[in-house]
Formats: structure tokens, sequence, C-alpha cells
């Protein structure tokens, strides 16, 4: 066996001794900033020793592979402070999770969050003693043993769970845990964490089984980057689409129907004012909207595919026409009854197919707004942002294949237009290719493939590769926009759909007289209304733009004696077309304001003696804190000048 191996390091190779650590290896990085290494692609820890010729590659503190080893490695710092301040206490598993980690113990007694200060403190102890990390290999049965005289019965049943001879553990100081790894090399990497918050969890998920103490913290490279993370988690509390619906009188959610929204008179305002703005865009950029059926025969989703691949997240109901009132939810099922759309798609095909098409009607836009209704399971619900009943600014063109690279150009477009206007500045797009499971030739998803991406090209726009993730009929292109919170959405979508059209018998005549298919594109821009409504809440706190205000402007009165000025006011307003109204209730002015802030209403006028003397207003910005006085005709004009996206 050769006593040297060879090492690529930024592309240059050069030869080692046998066992060289991979530190060693990376040895002009500052030690602070490097916490593992990627050894062929795989992250191990720093003391790894190198056997055979390898690439190597630092892992860095701020890096998604640093946190990940960072946020394990604080996991086990604190359950080596749980189980010094609390003897008796077992560990179980303790995994990374997204903007942290978690780790389920069984106490003698339940952790609550009193308990959180003390466990963190005991941490930073402990991390500032230095203590080394240290992997060792042992016989899967020693660690049985090892585990078992501990006393740690949970531990023992995952290594029985373990089908390897060898497993791993990591000591340090005199704590040990079975674990993979990989972790910094010693505890004094951890410098940046929290612990956040406590809660109940079953061993292994189960219901049956033991409940948990489950401990859940957050940990950083560094502390500026925790305080960052710590400030953006209390702003999304703060912002909470369902707390500022409430306190802004949107939208409310009940049992009786769970997972549909119930928008309140001025939810609805925000959810038309979308609408309006897409119908203006349509009819700029040439859709016809259609209104098609809720419900239909099931036999219409089994020639779509949706009975196959999507009846279990359908809402089914019987052939009132039938004998035998049941609803069959079998693979023969679609004969019998009926099915509440989970899409528009299948049912614009009818809208194509109602008349002859030629090649010169193409392309066809067909756009949609109606409720369509999914069947979630009730734990995945939340808010706005998962529901059952939803509705999408949902369209389908249908055109010939010469005209693809065309509209999807024309989409992307649209999109910019679309999050330009509503203030959201970072958009960012895929392209999610074809995946295991299709329909089609491989050539003929590489030139899809290929005609989303030529159009990304020719509009300028960068994009990702998200391989393998497109839809089993056709690749598309995703579009992600990144709120204040630095919270990634997907919400749009382009894609590309040959398959449809052939199930649906869809055709026109082309030039020279002959039938051909055209090709099917879903799109959506804002994707569900719901949806999107719930992120632009949380992106603004609900401090909307004017156009979008569910309540513009809030006239609010001094005194008894400018009541009539006030209802003047406003009503000159209403007049002007704002959404105004006076609040002439007999109410300390602070408590007003205070009331109308939190309705987040974009305009506070305040009115006394003064302004009704000389019909003028006094003007306080939700945005702003500072009044400004004006003439009652400098407001309208103002308000005039307020953007509304064409
Ligand atoms: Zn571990
Ligand atoms: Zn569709």
């Amino acid at each position: 066996m050769s006593s040297e191996v060879t090492v690529t390091l930024n592309g240059e190779a050069r030869v080692v001794p046998v066992g060289t650590t991979v530190r060693d290896v990376l040895n002009g990085i500052p030690s602070r900033d490097l916490v593992a290494a990627r050894v062929d692609g795989k992250v191990v820890d720093l003391t790894r020793k190198l056997e055979h010729d390898a690439a190597v590659e630092p892992v860095i503190a701020d890096s998604p592979e640093g946190l990940e080893v960072i946020r394990h490695s604080t996991a086990h710092l604190m359950a080596m402070a749980v189980q010094s301040l609390y003897p008796g206490t077992q560990v179980t598993i303790g995994p990374v999770i997204e903007d942290g980690f978690f780790y389920d113990f069984a106490p003698p007694a339940p952790f609550t969050v009193e308990d959180l200060p003390k466990i963190e403190a005991k941490m930073r102890e402990l991390a500032k003693a230095d203590h080394k990390i240290q992997r060792t290999e042992v016989a899967r049965e020693d660690a049985i043993r090892k585990f078992t005289a501990m006393g740690e019965k949970y531990k023992v049943e995952i290594i029985q769970g373990i089908a390897d001879d060898q497993v791993s553990i990591y000591s340090q100081g005199d704590w040990m845990d079975l674990c993979r790894g990989p972790h910094v090399p010693s505890t004094r990497y951890l410098k940046a964490f929290k612990l956040t918050s406590v809660a109940g969890a079953y061993w292994r998920g189960d219901e049956h089984n033991a409940m948990l103490s489950r401990i859940y913290g957050t940990a950083f490279a560094s502390k500026e980057a925790l305080e960052e993370h710590l400030k953006l988690v209390e702003l999304a509390r703060a912002r909470d689409h369902r707390k500022l619906g409430r306190e802004m009188g949107l939208y409310i959610f009940d049992p009786i129907s769970p997972g549909a929204p119930f928008y309140l008179p001025k939810g609805v305002i925000i959810f038309n004012a979308l609408i309006d703005y897409m119908r203006r865009l349509y009819r700029r950029y040439g859709y016809d909207e259609v209104v098609t059926p809720l419900l239909f025969k099931n036999e219409l989703f089994n020639t779509s595919g949706h009975w196959e691949n999507f009846r279990e997240n359908m809402f089914l109901s019987p052939d009132p026409d039938s004998d035998t009132h049941t609803i069959d939810t079998g693979p023969d099922g679609w004969r019998h009854g009926y099915g509440l759309k989970p899409m528009n798609c299948p049912g614009h095909t009818f809208v194509y197919r109602a008349e002859k098409r030629s090649y010169r009607d193409l392309p066809l836009r067909f756009a949609e707004f109606s409720r369509l209704h999914r069947a979630e399971r009730s734990g995945t619900l939340h808010g706005l942002m998962r529901v059952r009943e939803l509705s999408q600014d949902d369209a389908h063109i249908f055109c010939r294949e010469d005209q693809i690279e065309d509209e999807i150009a024309r989409n992307l477009q649209m999109v910019r237009d679309v999050y330009g206007a509503l203030g959201f500045e970072r958009v960012e797009f895929k392209l999610a290719t074809m995946p295991e499971q299709h329909l089609g030739t491989e050539e003929q998803w590489q030139m899809s493939e290929a005609k989303l991406g030529n159009a990304m090209k020719r509009n300028e726009i960068a994009f990702e590769i998200n391989p393998k993730e497109g839809a089993f009929y056709g690749p598309k292109i995703e579009i992600y926009v990144s709120d204040a919170l630095k919270r990634k959405w997907q919400v749009a979508t382009i894609q590309l759909d040959y398959n449809a059209p052939e199930r649906f018998d869809l055709t026109y005549t082309n030039r020279a007289g002959a039938e051909e298919r055209p090709v099917m594109i879903h799109r959506a821009i804002l994707g569900s209304f719901e949806r999107f409504i719930g992120v632009l809440i949380e992106h603004t706190g609900g401090v909307l733009p004017l156009w979008l205000a569910p309540e513009q402007v809030r006239v609010l009165s001094l005194s008894e004696k400018v009541e009539a000025y006030a209802e003047e006011v406003a009503g000159v307003l209403k007049r002007e077309g704002f959404r105004a109204h006076a609040d002439i209730r007999n109410e300390k002015l602070g408590f007003k304001v205070r009331e109308a802030e939190l309705a987040k209403v974009p305009y506070m006028i305040v009115v006394g003696e003064r302004e009704a003397a000389d019909r003028s207003v006094s003007v306080r910005l939700l945005r702003g804190a500072k009044s400004n006085a004006m003439p009652l005709a400098a407001l309208v004009e103002e308000l005039k000048k307020e953007p509304v996206p064409a």
C-alpha cells in the first residue's frame, strides 16, 4: 500500500502522507471560519484522516452545510447541559431542522420554558470550557452494552435498529452520544445560540408511545446573524396574517368550514382589487375570461388523469340520479359520481372544443377566477397559506408549437409587471425539468425544456435548474418571491403541456388544411389569491398601498362641534371615489388614532375647529408620524397622485 495520497484542493493536486487530517490539508483557512470539510462531496469532521486520494473542500461556518454542522453540534451541547442539570433524563434524537434544531428528552418531569435560561447558561459554560469533540467507531454490540449500562433505553432501541456492525459515537468531556456526525472540532466553536421553545412529542411520532419533552433552539455562525434571525422571527410573529387579518377585519375562519376563509367586507375589497388589476392586465395581454362549472362528472377527471393522480385530494359527491347515494372513491368510481374541480384545466379544454379552431385563431388565452376545492388534510391547514377552497388568477393558453416561446416571454413580462407593481423586489426563476415519472419521450422533454430556457434568456432572466421537479406532463418555470422577512414563496408557475391536448383530443386546422394538436400552457401569476393575500399581509405588515387598502381614509373629529365638518370631508372624498369614513365617536383623539393604526388605514385626517373654519385638514400618515396641514382640495389632489398599477 502506498504511504501517500493525492489531495485535490481548489483544482490543485498535491501529495501528502496517508493519515494526514483534512484540517492539515486546509490549514490556510482561518480556524474560526472552518467548521468541517467536504471530502469527495461528503461533509466530514476536520479530524478525519485521509486514507485515499480525495478532493477536499472547506466547509465554512456560515455556509448552509456549515450551519447544519453548527446546529447539530449545538443540539449535542444542549443535551450535555440537560443531562448534567437534570440527572435521570434520557436522550433520544436531536436533528437539525429549518433554521435550527431540536432534541427530544425523556426527563423525570417535562421541561417548561422556565427551564430554558438555566439550560442556556449551562450550555454557555460548557462551550467556554472548550471540550474537544471526538469521534470513535465501536462495535454495535459494545455500543448496546455501553448505553444499556447508562440506562439510555431509547438509544439502545435506536442502535438495535441499525444494521451496520460498527456505529460511531461522539464524545465531549464526560458526555457522549450515538451519532453519525459530523461535528465542529470543539465546543468553543458554538457561540451564537438560543433556545426558543418546548413542546411535547411522542417517541417515534407514535401516539401509542411515551410522551417526550422536546426543546427547540437555533444557532448561527455569529452573534450578529443570530440577532438578525431572532428579530425576523419576532417580526413574523407580529405580522402573522391570521392575527393582522383579525385586527384589520379582513377575514375569519370557522370550524364549520375548515380551511375555507370567510372574507369580511374589507377583505373582499383586497380580493376584488387584485382581480380588477389582473383583469386590466388581461385586456392588455389579450386574455378572455371564462366561467366553467365547479362540479363535474368524474368522467372528466378520468380523462384528464386527475382521477388517477389526484382523487385523494378531491371532494367527491354521489350522482343525484343514481339509486345508490354512495360515493365510490375506488379506481372505477369515476363511472358513477361527481367531483368538485381542484383545477380549471380540464374544464378549459371544453371551452376550446366549443368551436372548430384554425391556425389563425391561435393563440387562445382563457382566464378564470372560479373557486377551486382541494381536500387538504386538516392537520396541514394554515390560515390563508394552506386552504381547502381557493381562487387563482388561473389561465390556459392554447397555441401552436411555433408560438410557445412568444407566449412564455409575454407571461414572463407579465410576472415582472405584477411583482414590480406589488413591491416585491426580489423575484427568482427556476426551470423544473423532467421527473422520473413522465409522459412523452426524452427528446420531447429536451425540446420543451430548451423552449422555456430560451424564453427566459430572451428576457434576460437568470434562472436555476430545479432538476426532476417538472410536472409529469411537462417542464415548468417556477417563480419565487422573497418577502420583507427574507422568506421565499413560490407564487407563479408557467407550465408546458402536450398531454392534455392529447387526452382531450384537441385539434386545429393548420395552414395546409390538416388537423394538428395545439400545445397547452398552464399559468398563474399571483397563484392562489388566498395564499397571495396572506403573503402580502405579512410582507407589508398590513401597510398596503393605497389602491389595495380596504379603508383608505379615516376622518377623525376632535370634538362634537366639528362632527358635521368631519362628515362633509368624508363625503367629499367618497364622491371623489375614495374609500373614506368619518369616526365622529365621542372618544379621545389618541384612542381613535390607535384604532385607525390597528386597522392599518393609510390616511388619518384630523379635523378640529381651526380646520373647520378654514376648510382645511390635518393629515397624518400611517407610514410617517408627522402631521401636515393642507386645504381639503390639496388632500384630494394628493390622494389622486397615489400610484395605481395599470
Ligand atoms: Zn448527533
Ligand atoms: Zn392548469
